[in-house]
């Protein structure tokens, strides 16, 4: 597979949302190839923790400002040659806190940002989501699926504002010859996500190292296909790399239950929690797996980072900190 860190086209990167879990990691993947980094974000669910050991570094830059904001362009001063739009509230806990600015920073910060984008003449990447397909019909999930999405549920705002935005990014691509991608990023796993953002690794095991029982929503038999933060990064990067105006899915192919990742994280942390079975939140997936075929054969890539590896370096990140308060499920 090709070594993004060693082929990078860019100068200098302006990432919005990169005070946030992924945000984050690219911040730090950019500046470590040398690319100079403007990292934008409004901290609504991004923290300066994930950025405080960036600062200070040559060549990184924080702006706090909102992207939706008149003013954000100005305040992004440039040139870019790359623009991440990675600015989103990400968690269902997060989105559900903030409906309205989600559908905003889909809409009017995509906006925005592609014609940011424009006026440097550079490369555009939006990171949209798996949730674009909704609760699937089909499985795995390739590129070519329209998903099944509740237009009116509580994800809508999220899975809306997403699909929006990448409606916005291929009407650039078409009418103005936009140089802009598409990622769409399944579940993520790693350092820097928070406590309390509500999604499924970081609760376990936290309710795991604090010895809590383990929150299994329903049954616990939908699935998802976890991905290592540092291999979904390498993704993002090969499919900003390229030249590709087409949606690349980027994700994990082992596709377990909720109630295994559940075990998994007991076994390695060596909890004695318990399973504790709670309500299903509404129109919650049921199965979700990518295709990555089109990331092999356009990007030569696939995860590389074994579960055991990944969850071991999450345990060890939650580990160092003081543990959350345990908070009501959902
Ligand atoms: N989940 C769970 N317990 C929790 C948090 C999440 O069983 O404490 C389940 C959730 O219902 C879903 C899966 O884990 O089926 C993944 O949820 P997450 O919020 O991490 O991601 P998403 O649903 O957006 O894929």
């Amino acid at each position: 597979m090709t070594d993004v860190t060693t082929c990078t086209p860019w100068r200098r990167a302006v990432v919005t949302g990169g005070a946030g879990f992924i945000g984050s990691h690219l911040c730090e993947r950019l500046l470590n190839a040398g690319v100079e980094v403007d990292c934008a974000d409004n901290l609504c669910s991004g923290t300066r923790d994930n950025i405080a050991h960036l600062r200070g570094r040559p060549g990184f830059r924080f702006v706090e400002c909102d992207v939706c904001a008149a003013e954000a362009p100005g305040r992004l001063a440039g040139p870019y040659d790359l623009v991440l739009h990675f600015a989103c509230p990400a968690s269902p806990v997060d989105y559900l806190r903030l409906p309205l600015e989600t559908l905003d920073v889909g809409s009017l910060g995509t906006r925005g940002m592609l014609a940011l984008a424009e006026r440097d003449g550079a490369r555009f990447l939006l990171a949209s989501t798996s949730e674009v397909y909704g609760d699937p019909l089909v499985h795995p999930q390739r590129e070519d699926y329209w998903g099944n999405v509740n237009p009116v549920g509580p994800r809508s705002v999220y899975d809306e504002s997403k699909r929006f935005a990448e409606a916005l990014v291929t009407a650039h691509v078409r009418a103005r010859d936009a140089d802009a991608g598409i990622v769409r990023l399944f579940n993520t796993y790693g350092p820097r996500m928070r406590a309390h953002d509500g999604r499924v690794v970081p609760t376990f095991v936290c309710q795991a190292l604090a010895g809590e029982p383990l929150t299994v929503a329903g049954d616990g038999s939908q699935t998802r296909s976890l991905c290592y933060v540092d291999d979904t990064v390498e993704g993002i990067l090969l499919v900003a790399a390229s030249r590709s105006v087409r949606p690349v899915n980027i994700g994990g192919t082992d596709e377990v239950t909720v109630r295994e990742i559940a075990a998994r994280v007991v076994e390695l942390t060596g909890s004695s929690s318990r399973i504790e079975f709670v309500d299903r939140p509404a129109d919650d997936p049921q199965r979700r797996r990518p295709d990555i075929a089109m990331a092999r054969e356009l990007l030569g890539w696939a995860p590389r980072v074994p579960w055991e590896e990944g969850i071991k370096q999450t345990i060890a990140h939650f580990a160092a900190r003081p543990l959350p308060e345990p908070v009501p499920h959902f």
